[in-house]
């Protein structure tokens, strides 16, 4: 993938949100039309033979292409969201953050057993935060599970991809 036009237009903030990390702002993705014609279109290229039927989108960055790819691969969207933000029962998954613990809630009626799942988020980093939602996706037992995100980052000391198992299909549009 690594769409000249998406690399061109992804911004990059150093020292945000504290010093060393270099942020990288998919808002300036988000808000370019021929940027988010691409990037549904890579996304459904991926996934238009895989009979997905719902798409996770983590929040809050993940629910913005999640949604737009779900609507083109016409599957249903369901929001894996920060805790106590879900209005109805959910079923929820902790992990450790570099400081302390974050937890992840889904709606308990919101995938089945026949569902083929495949969850969004924007960025891929150390990992933690979709593994999180991956391992919470798994207790609703769907048929298949996919993993895709707009971009990875392959820097030194991040392995997002190690954290998880090697037969997990995951997809990035952009590697940095
Ligand atoms: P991780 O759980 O370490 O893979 O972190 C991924 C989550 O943190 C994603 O939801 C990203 O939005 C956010 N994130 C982590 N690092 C960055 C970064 N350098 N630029 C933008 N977002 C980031």
């Amino acid at each position: 993938m690594n769409n000249e036009t998406l690399i061109k237009n992804l911004r990059n903030i150093p020292d945000f949100p504290i010093p060393g990390i270099q942020f990288k702002d998919v808002s300036t993705l988000f808000k370019n039309p021929k940027c988010m014609k691409i990037m549904v279109n890579e996304v459904y290229d991926l996934y238009k033979d895989k009979g997905i039927t719902k798409v996770v989108g983590i929040e809050s960055r993940g629910f913005i292409l999640g949604a737009a790819a779900a609507v083109k691969l016409n599957a249903g969207f369901v929001l894996a969201r920060k805790p106590g933000k879900l209005p109805a029962e959910t079923i929820s998954e902790s992990y450790m953050k570099e400081y302390g613990k974050d937890t992840i809630e889904i709606h308990k009626d919101a995938i089945d057993e026949n569902d083929v799942v495949l969850i969004h988020d924007d960025l891929l980093a150390t990992g933690g935060s979709m593994k999180a939602v991956y391992n919470l996706v798994q207790k609703f037992h769907p048929k298949k599970v996919y993993i895709n995100f707009i971009i990875e980052l392959t820097g030194e000391g991040l392995n997002g991809r190690e954290t998880f198992d090697p037969e997990t299909e995951i997809t990035t549009l952009i590697k940095i």
